[in-house]
């Protein structure tokens, strides 16, 4: 970032950049610096209390057991490269921001053990020393609504890919997609997803930081224009009982010296990606709680709905938790997809423990099992446990416990990160399991 830059933000009329991060509870939150002050505070334009990483998604106060109090101080510093003017919101810029504490004794800073950036930088350099680059994508379902008070007014209640949506929706769906591609977003694909409302607009992979850095954009960008539109987006899980929910999957290649290893050249997926596949099914309970983590996303995770509900694997398989897409032409498969994901994750987080997860298999040569190639929700118990089948945790709490129990995931994650994380979690879960849906709902919907 220079003069030329902050410039060229003034010349397009940027008022405020919004110096962005994601907490624990998964809130997208920034602050801002008026541009006539930006360049004489380019390193360390805004500060944070530490307890800002203690905050659950219900209410900004401190969760007791997290190891944060509103004593330190935190700085953001922005990782330059993720710049982009807001195209909803064209007096605005947004960068990503790691957490850094300031070193006392000397001029500088050095990262903060609880910032999420850093660890998926962590992760990705594990990868790396295991031989391997991680690709990823997110790929959200989310609804749009009328902007009413205390209801919920779908835009439109029509059937997966339904032509009707898309003529009801299509202003919308357009302008999200044009403010993505202004913001250098590849958007691939589009259709009317199942339930209420609810829309899926794919995007490009990318390394895995940005991945995770789109992420933030794309849930930033849906909600700003449906706002903009004079409506409402929401990513939350499970908004409407007994229809479908709303995923997150995250789509997974594997690379070595610029190539995709995640097939072996004839049709089936590679042994490496076998095992990193392995990996995850093995840690995915523990996983849950950063993947799945609110009270909500265990309302989706059911048989029948696609979500990945058990720890299968299978090729074209929408009921395993992990599904490898095939291609009518080789090379495939090229990647895998985690279904078991929702967009109440953060996704530095999510990718993050994936990753360590995923290498674990590799370094472990963890065997996934058979790839499964029926709806594993039809199998009676003894036909699961037969094939070393589980159903996946039915509740935040289970994921939680499992987690806290899970010595790779726990490393991976540091003392500090995975006290304050899992404190988060343990508080939203005991804030809401006694809550029905709408209540659940009436909370949560405009947080994600
Ligand atoms: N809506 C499903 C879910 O909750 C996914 C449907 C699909 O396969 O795209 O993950
Ligand atoms: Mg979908």
């Amino acid at each position: 970032m220079s003069i030329e830059s902050v410039n060229f933000l003034k010349s397009k009329g940027v008022k405020f950049l919004r110096v962005t991060f994601c907490d624990n509870a998964n809130a997208i939150r920034a602050k801002a610096i008026h541009i006539d002050i930006l360049e004489s505070n380019l390193d360390y334009p805004v500060s944070i209390t530490a307890a800002q990483q203690a905050f659950p998604i219900m209410y900004d106060a401190v969760v007791s057991q997290s190891g944060l109090q509103p004593v330190g101080e935190i700085w953001l510093v922005p990782d330059w490269t993720t710049l982009k003017i807001l195209p909803y919101a064209p007096t605005h810029a947004i960068v990503m921001a790691d957490m850094v504490v300031a070193d006392r004794s000397e001029s500088g800073s050095s990262s903060w053990s609880l910032c999420p950036r850093a660890f998926l930088k962590r992760a990705i350099a594990a990868a790396k020393e295991a031989g391997i680059e991680v690709m990823a994508a997110f790929e959200n379902e989310f609804v749009l609504l009328d902007n009413v008070a205390d209801r919920i007014i779908p835009t439109d209640d029509t059937v997966f890919a339904a032509t009707l949506a898309m003529d009801l929706n299509y202003k919308t769906i357009d302008a999200i997609a044009d403010a993505l591609i202004a913001q250098d977003i590849i958007v691939e694909r589009y259709y009317p997803e199942s339930g209420p409302g609810q829309q899926e607009i794919s995007i490009r992979y990318d390394r895995a930081m940005a991945a995770a850095d789109r992420q933030i954009l794309f849930r930033e960008t849906v909600r700003g224009v449906a706002i903009e539109r004079g409506l409402k987006a929401s990513f939350l899980p499970k908004i409407f009982a007994d229809r479908a929910g709303n995923g997150c999957h995250v789509h997974l290649s594997l690379w070595q010296d610029g190539k995709n290893i995640t097939g072996d050249g004839s049709g089936q997926v590679s042994a490496i990606a076998l095992s990193f596949i392995g990996g995850i099914l093995q840690h995915l309970p523990a996983l849950m709680a950063l993947t799945t983590p609110s009270t909500n996303s265990y309302r989706r995770i059911c048989p029948h709905y696609w979500s990945g509900a058990f720890t299968a694997w299978g090729y074209d398989n929408r009921e395993a938790a992990i599904r490898v897409p095939s291609n009518p032409i080789l090379p495939s498969p090229t990647h895998f997809e985690l279904k078991t994901s929702d967009a109440t994750a953060n996704p530095y987080l999510a990718l993050g423990a994936v990753i360590y997860a995923g290498i674990d298999g590799v370094r472990n040569n963890l065997n996934p099992g058979s790839p499964i190639d029926v709806d594993p929700g039809n199998f009676s118990e003894v036909e699961l446990s037969r094939r070393g089948i589980s159903r996946l945790p039915q509740n935040l709490g289970e994921a939680i416990d499992r987690s806290s129990s899970d010595r790779l995931l726990l490393d991976a994650l540091g003392p500090e990160l995975s006290r304050a994380y899992l404190a988060v979690r343990r508080a939203e879960w005991e804030a809401m399991k006694e809550m029905e849906l709408e209540e659940e709902v009436k909370l949560l919907l405009e947080r994600y």
